[in-house]
């Protein structure tokens, strides 16, 4: 079952076409295959990520990119709280500081990179810099244009040793957003999730979905492909990373590792 889409390496992503509410095969949130599927993808999920864990030979970088309440963090929150923190680490990138822009824009970046059997999620990441850089004009077109083949071979690279790469764009509508933020202005408990820089962003919403259109088309590869994932329904987003990253791992088919001890001969003292 495809819940997220694909952006087909060398393709010309519009985001138009995909439907930011569309809710795959399912009637509503209420449909009892939707919290069976969720807690099956969960369970596999776990599963999986220990096999990585204890096999300790591979690396899996997940990028998660969206637009201001786009959910990055209610998918960490959600898919990723649950997983077992010792294989698992989350990292989050803000506007660069002193240090960070004294520097090439992925070194900040490389020092994160998942060690073996780790899994590393990026809330936001390298790609700010050909997204709000671009959009922002923080850096001219021939310096930004040239990155998205940097990025392909810094991807490729950590590809090449040993770490699998995979992007997710939650993409929700204009509306949605618009919703989002007068929550974040009205309700008590959200409100300091608020910022004025919120709504300026919210300005170039055209400028930055193009932006997006650009980076996704010409940085989704084979060994590093991007997902387009609906994302105005909470739920519906959830299921489609959760399917994404068993996906991953269900190809990777980590193993655990061989018993160097003869454990039949064993026995536990009384
Ligand atoms: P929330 O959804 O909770 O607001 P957030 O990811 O938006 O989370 P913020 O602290 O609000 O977190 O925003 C981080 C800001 O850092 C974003 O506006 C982003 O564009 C900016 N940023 C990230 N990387 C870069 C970069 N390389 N250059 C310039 N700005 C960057
Ligand atoms: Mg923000």
């Amino acid at each position: 079952m495809k819940l997220a889409h694909l952006v087909e390496p060398g393709s010309k992503l519009k985001l138009r076409d995909i439907d930011p509410r569309d809710k795959g095969p399912f009637d509503d949130k209420q449909d009892s295959k939707i919290a069976e599927l969720s807690a099956k993808l969960n369970a596999r999920l776990c599963t999986l990520q220990e096999r990585l864990f204890a096999e300790q030979k591979r690396g899996v970088l997940v990028v998660l990119q969206a637009m201001d309440t786009g959910g990055k963090d209610g998918v960490l929150r959600h898919v990723v709280g649950p997983l077992d923190s010792r294989g698992v680490m989350v990292q989050s990138f803000k506007a660069p500081n002193s240090e960070e822009l004294a520097h090439d824009y992925l070194w900040r970046v490389h020092q994160h990179t998942p060690k073996k059997g780790q899994m590393v999620f990026f809330n936001r990441s390298h790609y700010e810099d050909v997204l709000v850089v671009r959009v922002l004009g923080l850096q001219p077109k021939d310096v930004w244009s040239k990155r998205f083949d940097q990025i392909n071979d810094f991807e490729r690279m950590l590809t090449a040793e040993g770490t699998r790469v995979v992007k997710v764009f939650l993409h929700i509508s204009r509306a949605e957003q618009k919703q989002r933020l007068e929550e974040r202005l009205k309700d008590p408990d959200k409100r300091w999730k608020f910022e004025a820089g919120d709504l300026e962003m919210r300005a170039l919403w055209d400028e930055f979905q193009g932006a997006y259109e650009d980076a996704l088309s010409r940085t989704s590869t084979r060994e590093a492909p991007w997902y387009v994932v609906p994302a105005d329904r909470k739920w519906f987003r959830d299921l489609a990373v959760a399917k994404i990253l068993v996906d991953l791992l269900e190809d990777m088919d980590p193993r655990y590792p061989e018993p160097h001890l003869d454990l039949g001969k064993l026995v536990v003292p009384d």
